[in-house]
């Protein structure tokens, strides 16, 4: 029905491995080759995908599968004596599945729980603010659920800092007004705004939009990246949980704007809990005239919306990856040019913006561009999500305008001791205290929104080796620098972690970040290293101070 409903085409492929995988707990080898079959794919193809994604499962896991997140957060907060408690109530280390078949223990990149840490996902469920004690119960929880037949334990309730503004509007205002513009004049709104895409590369979003409506083709595509994947990271889960509408409004006002009959979001297979009520919602619009055929009444104007899920691959956030994906391939990210505005999904002009951005949208047509530009600064206006979590007292999702000093936000959020801050998430820069008077704007600091606070006591070496231990298992192994190189950079780290290597073997692994940062392909290549560079030019003293150091 699915590869039908697909008209076969290999676009099924990646919904259908997660049915499969969701019906019999995993994608057996019989059932690669029959997917396959149907599909008129090489079952080697076929393989080839379902391997490159962790939440897709080519061999027998356990009936709960337990993923705790090791993000920096989480390390930070006790994930160590967590891990320690499930492997000796379970009896298994991480990798394993009970013999029963009931359990599998495994680490995984950052869940967007991190002002929750630790936090740990049992299937779909989310579990937060983990203690030892915490995690044996919710262990108990399981074997009474499965033994009872019951569902598991219940969600646990979360909580946010932000004073938000999308939600203050009066509901669907920004789509009413874009209809009464033309989309020539929406697009000029837009660009008038000076918004700039809040997924983290900036790039203005009226020139993004302008560019997908004079590009021609048949169909276009307005895709809603919600690949939530950057380490430290959870504004966007908590837009979509709470003011989903607003984000589709936005995505309903971009396809007026270029002339888009489809909508795509790309969720997060991490974010899978929240796919029933995204729907409902959706349905609720279908209803209610706000999406389908029509909309709102103006003649011609056609738009629905559909949730694709991802199926874990931090590589997927990169929007040409993203796309790869949703066409049913491994998430390896494309040469550019041809841009997705050109040349995107299904070789259509398609709009790939984040989810903050469309809700930024819906605000700058209630509101007005003047309105908007007249908050933050000459280079970035308006206002900006920031996940705040680490060593702080009061973590969570803050709204602020683009401008403030890191020394502002620290403590605005209660980071008041830090050493370092990392902003912009594990691909982004480490700031240490000396310059927390840097601003957070594109005219020094442009970030996608994530703040990792490092406390006085963090050992940054440890910080480092956590952020390459999830560049090695996210890279999608495309080119040999990101791929190879990212290992070597961990294996260095290591050993400097044991005060075994030299100043000279600490400048060469220097020289190592500067080749992969200059001849990788993507940005996960060629920002990887950001964090050695960081911490070799801000804490060079702190490593060459371990013991047997500078020895050599
Ligand atoms: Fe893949 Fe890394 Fe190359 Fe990007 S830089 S394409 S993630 S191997």
């Amino acid at each position: 029905q699915l590869a039908d409903a697909h008209a076969r085409k290999r676009s099924a492929l990646i919904p259908i491995l997660q049915t499969v995988q969701r019906d019999y707990g995993e994608v057996s080898q019989f059932a690669l080759q029959h997917i396959a079959d149907v599909l008129g794919l090489h079952a080697a193809d076929v393989y080839s995908v379902a391997t490159f994604y962790q939440f897709i499962n080519t061999a027998p896991k356990g009936k709960f599968i337990i993923r705790l997140s090791r993000d920096m957060s989480s390390m930070m907060k006790g994930a160590k004596i967590v891990a320690r408690q499930l492997e000796n109530d379970l009896g298994i280390k991480f990798g394993e599945t009970t013999p029963d078949g009931m359990f599998t223990l495994e680490w995984t990149s950052c869940i967007g729980m991190n002002y929750q840490a630790p936090a740990m996902l049992i299937n779909n469920e989310v579990f937060s603010n983990l203690t030892p004690q915490r995690a044996h119960l919710i262990i108990e929880d399981c074997l009474q659920g499965f033994r009872s037949h019951r569902p598991t334990v219940g969600k646990i309730g979360e909580t946010y800092s932000s004073a938000l503004t999308y939600a203050s509007h009066e509901a669907e205002a920004g789509l009413r007004r874009a209809l009464t513009m033309s989309p020539a004049e929406v697009v000029s709104e837009v660009a008038a705004s000076g918004i700039r895409g809040r997924g983290g590369a900036g790039f203005p979003t009226g020139t993004k939009w302008r560019l997908a409506a004079a590009a021609k083709g048949d169909l276009k595509y307005i895709v809603c990246n919600a690949d939530e994947g950057e380490p430290g990271t959870f504004k966007d889960r908590i837009l979509l949980s709470r003011f989903a509408d607003v984000v589709f409004e936005g995505m309903t006002i971009a396809a007026y704007a270029v002339g888009a009959r489809e909508g795509v979001i790309y969720l997060r297979a991490e974010y899978t809990f929240l796919k029933t009520q995204l729907e409902a919602a959706l349905a609720a619009r279908r209803q209610t005239g706000l999406l389908g055929k029509n909309i709102l009444g103006r003649d011609g104007f056609d738009f629905d919306i559909r949730i694709h899920m991802g199926a874990g691959a931090y590589v997927c956030g990169e929007e040409t990856a993203l796309i790869e994906s949703l066409e049913g391939r491994r998430g390896h990210p494309r040469n550019r040019p041809p841009y997705p505005i050109d040349v995107g999904l299904n070789g259509m002009p398609t709009v790939v913006n984040n989810v903050e951005t469309l809700s930024s949208i819906s605000c700058i047509l209630a509101r007005g561009a003047a309105w908007f530009a007249s908050i933050g600064t000459e280079r970035s206006k308006g206002f900006k999500l920031f996940s705040v979590s680490g060593d702080c007292t009061r973590p969570g999702v803050y709204e602020l305008p683009w401008g403030i000093t890191v020394e502002e936000l620290l403590e605005t959020v209660g980071g008041g001791n830090a050493k370092a801050v990392q902003v912009g998430g594990y691909s982004g820069q480490l700031i240490p205290a000396s310059q927390f008077d840097r601003r957070l704007a594109y005219e020094d600091l442009g970030i996608g929104g994530s703040v990792i606070v490092y406390g006085q006591d963090r050992d940054m070496l440890d910080v480092a080796e956590n952020y390459f231990e999830f560049f090695v298992d996210e890279s999608c192994g495309q080119c040999t620098p990101c791929r190879d190189g990212n290992v070597k950079l961990l294996e260095g780290i290591r050993a400097l972690r044991q005060g075994k290597c030299s100043s000279r073997y600490l400048n060469e692994l220097i020289s190592l970040c500067e080749t992969i940062q200059v001849s990788s392909k993507c940005g996960l290549g060629q920002l990887s290293p950001n964090i050695l560079i960081a911490i070799n030019t801000h804490f060079r003293d702190e490593i060459l101070a371990r013991p047997v150091m500078g020895q050599h």
